[in-house]
C-alpha cells in the first residue's frame, strides 16, 4: 500500500538555518523529541511545515531557503518580523503561555495591555492564515494534516475552510488550564470554535482533556460526551495522548565510549557526595525557586549531610529579552550565592548553577550519574526531563522527585515522590527521604517508571495519534 502522507505544522521547523550568502544557507536538524517521534512511525511520509526561526525578506533569499530545506523535507513558513513581534512573541508568548500555564493574563500596565490584546490576536490569526495557505498549497487529497501547540489553534479552522475534507489533528503540548482560567482570555470562544473545526484534538492528561471540554460546554454551550465535543450533530473527538521519548537514543548515548568517560570523570569529580540535578529552561513555570529554597531547607535542617551532597541546576537561558525572565534570572542568582555563600567551604559549595545549555551527550552522562532528580514544575505541559532521567539510570535506580503539576506525574506517579512545589517543608523532607531511601525502594521505584519509559515511546505517541485520528474521520463518515 501506499504510505500515508503526514503534514506536521508545527510553530518552528525543526532545523536552525543560518545565511552563508545571498542564495546559499546552512541547515542543522534539530533532534528534538518530535522528530525523532516522527522518523520512527512506520508507513509515514512527513513533512514539516513551520517558520525557519529567520527573517528573510528578499525573494532570492526566500527561494534558496525553500530548496535547502526541501531536502530536509521540510516546507517554510516566512513571517515578516512585525507579525513574528505581535503574533509570536505577543499573543502566543505573552498571553497564551502564561495563561495555559495558570499565569494569568499580564497584568502589568493594563492599559496598554487591553489596547494592543486585539492587534496581537488580529496578527494570531493572520500568522495562522499564512500557515494555513502554505498547507493548502501542498496539500493532497488523502493527507494527514498534524496541527502543534498554542501557536496553530487557529489553524484547524483555516484548513476546513480551504477543503472541509481535509483530515485534522490538532496537539496542545501546554496544559489546558481550568474553564475558569480560560474564560478570563477575550478571544475565549473564537480560539475553542476555531480548535473545534480539527477531527481530533489531543491533550498529555485526561485533566487538560476534561478542561478543554469544560471550556466548551461552559463557555461556548456545547454538548460535552465522554468522546468529546458534539455541536449540532457533528462530533469533534478530545482525547489524551501522553507523549514519550525515544528511550533508545538515550541507551544508546550511554554506551558511547566518549560518554562512558564523561561519566566516569563525573563520578570522580563527585565522589563522597550525592548528586541532585535539576535541568530546566529558566522558566517561571519551572519552580527554580521554590526548589532552591527546599534544597537550602533540608540543608539548613540536616547538618550532617551539607559536606555529602550537592545540587547541579542547569537553568538554560530562554527569552532573555523580557524584563520578567531576566527578574527571574536574578532572584535565581541571588538566591544560589545566598546559599552557597552560607553552606560552602573553602573547597566546596552546595550548588553548581549553571545558565547555558549542555549538548545531548553531556546530558545523557549527567542523568546518568545523579542519585536524585528534582521537578519542581508549578505546571508543566508534561516535563520530558524527568523521562530522560529515568531512560539513563539502567544502572543507577536514582530517585525521581515530582511535581504533581508536572504532566508526568500522572504516568510516573507510581515510581516517582510526587510533591507541592510551593511546600517548601514538604520538598525539603522528600529530599532527606530520596537520599536516604533503602536501594530496596529505589529499585522497586525505579522498575515501575523504567518500564513505563521504554514502553511508552514517542513513537508510539505519533502512531496513536496519527491511527486514532485516521480512525475518527471513518466514523464522522459512517455517521453521516
Ligand atoms: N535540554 C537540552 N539541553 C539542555 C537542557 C535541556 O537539550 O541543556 C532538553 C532536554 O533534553 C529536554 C528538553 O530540553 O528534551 C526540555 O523539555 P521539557 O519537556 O522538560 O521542558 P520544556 O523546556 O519543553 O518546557
Amino acid at each position: 500500500p501506499m504510505k500515508q502522507r503526514l503534514l506536521v505544522v508545527a510553530n518552528r521547523l525543526p532545523v536552525s538555518a543560518v545565511r552563508r550568502g545571498e542564495d546559499s544557507w546552512s541547515l542543522e536538524i534539530s533532534a528534538g523529541g518530535l522528530v525523532s517521534a516522527l522518523l520512527g512511525v512506520k508507513d509515514v511520509d512527513a513533512k514539516w511545515i513551520g517558520w525557519a526561526g529567520v527573517s528573510v525578506p528578499d525573494e532570492v533569499g526566500q527561494r534558496a531557503l525553500t530548496k535547502a530545506l526541501a531536502e530536509k523535507r521540510c516546507i517554510p513558513v516566512f513571517l515578516d518580523e512585525e507579525i513574528v513581534h505581535q503574533y509570536y512573541n505577543g499573543y502566543c508568548n505573552n498571553i497564551l503561555w502564561p495563561l495555559f500555564h495558570y499565569l494569568g493574563l499580564p497584568q502589568e500596565d493594563r492599559l496598554a495591555t487591553t489596547r494592543s490584546f486585539q492587534s496581537q490576536f488580529d496578527a494570531y490569526k493572520r500568522a495562522n492564515q499564512m500557515f494555513a495557505d502554505v498547507v493548502n498549497k501542498h496539500y493532497q487529497e488523502g493527507d494527514v494534516v498534524w496541527c502543534h501547540d498554542y501557536h496553530l489553534m487557529f489553524l484547524p479552522k483555516c484548513l476546513k475552510e480551504y477543503n472541509s475534507k481535509m483530515k485534522v489533528g490538532w496537539f496542545l503540548h501546554t496544559p489546558f488550564p481550568s474553564s475558569e482560567i480560560h474564560r478570563t482570555l477575550p478571544s475565549r470562544s473564537e480560539l475553542l470554535r476555531s480548535v473545534l473545526a480539527a477531527d481530533l484534538v489531543g491533550f498529555h492528561t485526561y485533566d487538560y482533556a476534561r478542561h478543554f471540554v469544560s471550556a466548551c460546554t461552559r463557555i461556548l454551550g456545547l454538548e460535552g460526551t465522554p468522546e468529546g465535543v458534539e455541536d449540532q450533530g457533528r462530533l469533534t473527538r478530545v482525547a489524551a495522548f501522553p507523549i514519550g521519548i525515544d528511550s533508545d537514543r538515550f541507551k544508546r548515548a550511554l554506551e558511547l565510549p566518549a560518554v562512558k568517560e564523561h561519566i566516569n570523570e563525573l563520578t570522580h569529580r563527585f565522589a563522597g557526595r550525592k548528586v541532585m540535578l535539576g535541568v530546566d529552561r529558566l522558566d517561571m513555570i519551572k519552580g527554580i525557586p521554590q526548589k532552591i529554597l527546599a534544597f537550602e531547607k533540608f540543608l539548613e535542617e540536616n547538618p550532617s549531610w551539607r559536606d555529602k551532597v550537592v545540587l547541579l541546576q542547569i537553568a538554560v537561558p530562554t527569552r532573555t529579552d523580557v524584563p520578567e525572565y531576566q527578574k527571574l534570572t536574578s532572584q535565581v542568582h541571588e538566591i544560589v550565592g545566598r546559599i552557597n555563600g552560607r553552606f560552602g567551604t573553602l573547597t566546596a559549595v552546595p550548588i553548581h548553577h549553571l545558565d547555558r545549555s549542555l549538548d545531548f551527550h553531556a546530558l545523557c552522562a549527567l542523568y546518568a550519574v545523579t542519585d536524585v532528580a528534582l521537578v519542581t514544575s508549578l505546571r508543566d505541559g508534561m516535563n520530558l526531563v524527568s523521562y530522560e532521567f529515568v531512560a539513563c539510570q539502567g544502572s543507577k535506580k536514582g530517585v525521581l522527585i515530582l511535581s504533581e503539576f508536572a504532566g508526568a506525574a500522572q504516568s510516573l506517579g507510581a515510581g516517582a515522590l510526587l510533591v507541592n512545589p510551593w511546600n517548601i517543608t514538604e520538598v525539603a523532607a522528600s529530599i532527606g527521604y530520596a537520599l536516604d531511601m533503602s536501594p530496596d525502594e529505589r529499585e522497586k521505584r525505579h522498575r515501575h517508571n523504567y518500564a513505563h519509559v521504554t514502553t511508552h515511546t514517542a513513537q508510539d505517541w505519533a502512531e496513536t495519534f496519527v491511527s486514532e485520528l485516521n480512525d475518527t474521520v471513518v466514523e464522522a463518515q459512517l455517521r453521516t
